[in-house]
């Protein structure tokens, strides 16, 4: 339905309505008509019968008969030359009546109206008496009077028209009001919430247009909730392909989501957590106290670190100001990282730098020892003056092996990369063997050898580090006439290097591999130098190429190092 259709239908209602009046007023009227010359003529014929010629006795009686008939006044009329005479009258006006058209031979037995001696029209009927045609009998009445009923009619008949078509036309909007309208407000909502122009239903309210708008707004809206839903499931995979925890509350501190991340972090899955207080995360006093003074204050929080599960966390806390759900109006995301490796990172760094000023300044002591005694005079005989030479030699040279071994770890840590080129290892471990032969002959070892070829790809520097660093200890820590034996196998990709040595407490075996340990062996080996980096170099360089380290000793009867690459 539509507005103008709902004018449209009023309109011919009232159309109808006024054509049925009008039908009804024409025939109320032609019968109130045909009643009113029905009784002017029965009037006119019961005078004319009552009359009786000239007969002034009859005249009188006849007309004073309608002395009681209401409106109507019936006269008795006779011609005298040119002039027309009233002989008789109930009304009693005996005037003569020059206009008396209805007088005339042509209008006789006619209604005719005219203006009367009275001022006012009337109508009039005339007709020959039968026994002297010389009288007239004339009837007359206000046509006032003969249209009374039909003008009440009319004004009443017109008024209640009024009232009809008013109450229809009342009764029609409301129902267009109750109906179409706000089905049209909801349609128009609609067209507005998928994004059509405010004006897109124009003024029209055609139920068909309508309709023709809901599919339209149906399959709009259709498009939209794929495309939210799309959205949503894009958001949520990037959200849970981050490699850190990230969740959000509500003002109220209800969980409001929860990434893949946050789940394997705090063992909740994400629909265990949805809807939860964030309390039952179980992240520390901390971690709540933090949440909760973001939600208070509405300003993101400082960055704190928090315990969990034997791991270092780094919690951020940001203040989310914007309508999360319906009835709270603010939030919190939180991002927790976690950041083991990175603190213990700084604490190895912290370690290393207090390790090695206290492992550079032993022998910067003894060589400043020397050189003060030297200066002063304190050495006398030329033996003593050598002696303190060599010592400052040696422990300079101390100096350089550690700063060296310093600078090769600050490069591999660095991760600065080096050209990688195809290395054959049995080669490199015998030319490492020859250069080492004084050293070898010095401590008594015998070796053993059982090589083959063995590739891999990688900077001769690095590989010549490994090596060079197992044999030397295989060297130092060995007894005298001990043994050492390097094996290769190249098809199951290991390498052993094993000694016949003091061995390694199990207290110390996985600590040996961590800057500066050293064991302590002064009971059992006499002035074994070192710096208490060669494995903690041999274990970067495993990690920068993927190999693995591992180590098995007896203590007092050797070690075993293999190299699995
Ligand atoms: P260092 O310069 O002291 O040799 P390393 O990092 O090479 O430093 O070795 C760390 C510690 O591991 C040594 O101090 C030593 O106690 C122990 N170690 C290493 N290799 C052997 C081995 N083959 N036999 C016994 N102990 C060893």
């Amino acid at each position: 339905m539509t507005k103008k259709k709902v004018i449209l239908e009023a309109v011919l209602f009232c159309l109808v309505l006024l054509l049925l009046f009008l039908s009804a007023f024409l025939t109320f009227y032609l019968v109130s008509q045909d009643s009113l010359e029905g009784n002017i003529r029965s009037i006119s014929a019961v005078a004319e019968k009552i009359f009786d010629g000239n007969d002034s006795s009859t005249g009188e009686e006849t007309v004073s008969y309608f002395d009681d008939a209401g409106d109507y006044r019936v006269s008795i009329i006779t011609k005298s030359h040119d002039d027309y005479q009233i002989l008789y009258d109930s009304d009693g006006m005996l005037q003569s009546d020059a206009l008396a058209e209805e007088l005339q031979p042509e209008n006789l037995g006619k209604f005719i109206t005219r203006k009367s001696s009275y001022g006012y029209n009337m109508v009039y009927y005339a007709v020959r008496d039968r026994e002297k045609p010389d009288y007239f009998i004339r009837v007359s009445v206000a046509e006032s009077v003969a249209t009374s009923v039909s003008r009440n009619f009319l004004i009443y008949g017109c008024l209640v028209m009024v009232i009809l078509m008013g109450g229809y036309i009342v009764f029609k909007y409301r129902d267009y009001n109750r109906s179409v309208k706000p089905l049209r407000d909801q349609v128009e909502r609609l067209l507005y919430l998928a994004g059509y122009p405010a004006d897109r239903l124009g003024s029209g309210e055609d139920l068909a247009l309508i309709a023709d708008s809901i599919d339209e707004v149906s399959s709009e809206l259709d498009r939209k909730i794929t495309d939210l839903q799309n959205e949503k499931e894009k958001t949520k995979m990037i959200l849970d392909s981050m490699s850190q925890a990230f969740l959000a509350v509500s003002g109220d501190g209800e969980i409001v989501l929860f990434n893949r991340k946050a789940s394997e972090m705090f063992g909740y899955s994400e629909k265990e957590a949805l809807h939860k207080d964030y309390h039952i995360l179980s992240a520390g006093e901390d971690f709540s106290a933090h949440v909760e003074k973001c939600l208070k204050e509405r300003k993101d929080g400082r960055h704190f670190d928090i315990q969990m599960n034997g791991r270092t966390y780094q919690c951020n806390v940001m203040a989310l100001n914007f309508p999360w759900i319906d009835q709270v109006r603010n939030g919190a995301a939180i991002l927790v990282m976690d950041v083991t490796e990175e603190r213990n990172l700084v604490k190895i760094k912290t370690d290393f730098f207090a390790n090695a000023s206290h492992e550079l300044k032993t022998p910067l002591t003894s060589i400043l020892g020397y050189q003060e005694m030297l200066e002063n005079g304190l050495l006398s005989t030329d033996e003593e003056k050598q002696d303190a030479v060599r010592m400052t030699i040696k422990e300079a040279k101390k100096m350089r092996e550690m700063l060296s071994d310093m600078l090769t770890i600050s490069r591999l840590e660095n991760g600065i990369r080096k050209e990688k080129s195809d290395v054959e290892i049995s080669s490199l471990v015998q030319s490492l063997l020859d250069d080492m032969q004084p050293k070898i002959r010095e401590n008594n070892v015998s070796i053993d050898l059982k090589l083959e070829e063995y590739h891999v790809q990688a900077d001769r520097g690095d590989i010549e580090k490994i090596f060079s660093n197992l044999i030397d200890n295989a060297i130092k820590y060995n007894r005298p006439n001990g043994m050492i034996s390097i094996e290769m196998n190249a098809r199951d990709r290991y390498i052993t290097v094993s000694d016949t040595g003091i061995g390694i407490k199990e207290e110390h075996l996985s600590r040996i591999f961590e800057r500066f340990y050293r064991v302590d062996n002064s009971k059992t080996l006499k002035n074994v130098e070192g710096t208490g980096l060669g494995l903690a170099i041999i274990k970067h360089i495993c990690q920068k190429y993927g190999y693995r380290i591992e180590v098995r000793s007896t203590f007092g009867q050797g070690t075993t190092f293999i190299l699995r690459t």
